[in-house]
């Protein structure tokens, strides 16, 4: 499968169960801000590499927050690459059959607690639920979601991703996961 073969016009967000949310953004939550939302604000140590999903409105316009309860499914066909600590739960590495050239996209999830099964090498269909939210126990920091959508190397060295390589720009291409794939240009 390339990128053109994928649904038209539809973010990777959009290609999740998260899509279905009608998420509130604040300064800050979003891809490259250079803001905290958190604290007492202040700027980031560099920009942000994805999206925050922290707070929805449900059907009736309520506030909602995302919980531990809170499950997130992949966007498409994937395999699990690496799951390492993060400062609220867990970050999962999953690697689409999706290439440009010599990349391959990745979807990164953060701050989650990965369901049972869900280990190194572990391929999942697209849907399929990965993990959960993990609850924030920082009272500065409310539980949330972290999103990243990247182009990395394929072949990449496994024991090689974490958030240092992610935010690499020699490595990673960084993309906004809620712009459309199909839509993006490629250098
Ligand atoms: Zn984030």
């Amino acid at each position: 499968m390339n990128k053109e073969n994928l649904i038209k016009n539809k973010s990777i967000l959009e290609m999740t169960n998260l899509g279905n949310y009608d998420w509130i953004f604040i300064d800050g939550m979003l891809f490259g801000s250079l803001e905290k939302w958190w604290g007492d604000g202040g700027r980031r140590k560099a920009p942000h590499e994805g999206i925050d999903l922290c707070m929805y409105k449900d059907r009736n316009c309520k506030v909602c927050n995302v919980d531990e309860k809170f499950e997130i499914t992949i966007c498409c066909k994937g395999k699990v690459y690496r799951i390492i600590d993060d400062f609220l739960g867990k970050t999962i590495f999953i690697g689409h059959e999706i290439f440009d050239n010599s990349m391959q996209l990745f979807t990164i999830y953060g701050h989650t607690k990965p369901i049972d099964g869900i280990i190194n090498g572990r391929t999942l269909e697209g849907g399929e639920i990965v993990a959960k939210v993990s609850e924030s126990k920082n009272i500065e920091l409310k539980t949330h979601l972290h999103v990243t959508s990247a182009w990395m190397p394929k072949n990449i060295d496994v024991e090689t991703l974490d958030w240092k390589t992610i935010n690499n720009p020699q490595i990673t291409k960084l993309r906004d996961p809620l712009k459309p794939l199909n839509l993006e240009p490629f250098e």
